[in-house]
């Protein structure tokens, strides 16, 4: 048996490797050169606990359990990310429409701006209302 048949069957039936555990690396890496630049007291501890809770993902044999914990981890990110790419958003749209509130039922409308006095219905309850874009 070569080195890569023993690694196959010691891997066999465990988790592996998945997004998170790709980004814990990152950050303990990250970690660790900050800790070699500026000997930051206890980040050498945070580094273990990281790569060793890592570790002990990638051999675990609970699948659904390390499985669940990446979905939690992709969730999270995509809020994340989100956040980021919606604060952005919001601040592109603000410069290009105006938010105006229908008078009678308060509905949230969009509307472009440069347009000049535009008849605004409210999508919800059909109210009309003029308003400069
Ligand atoms: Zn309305």
């Amino acid at each position: 048996m070569n080195w890569r048949d023993r690694l196959n069957r010691f891997m066999y039936g465990r988790y592996g490797q998945d997004e998170l555990s790709r980004f814990l690396l990152i950050v303990g890496f990250i970690l660790l050169i900050l800790d070699l630049l500026f000997r930051i007291p206890g980040v050498g501890m945070i580094v273990l606990l990281i790569l060793g809770y890592n570790y002990f993902r990638m051999l675990s044999r609970n699948v659904p359990a390390r499985y669940a914990e990446n979905q939690k981890f992709l969730q999270l990110k995509d809020r994340v990310l989100g956040f980021f790419r919606g604060g952005r958003g919001r601040a592109e749209d603000l410069k290009t429409n105006h938010i105006y509130r229908c008078p009678k039922c308060s509905q949230k409308i969009r509307i472009p701006r440069g347009k000049g006095m535009v008849e605004i219905t409210c999508p919800k309850c059909r109210t009309r209302f003029r308003k400069r874009s």
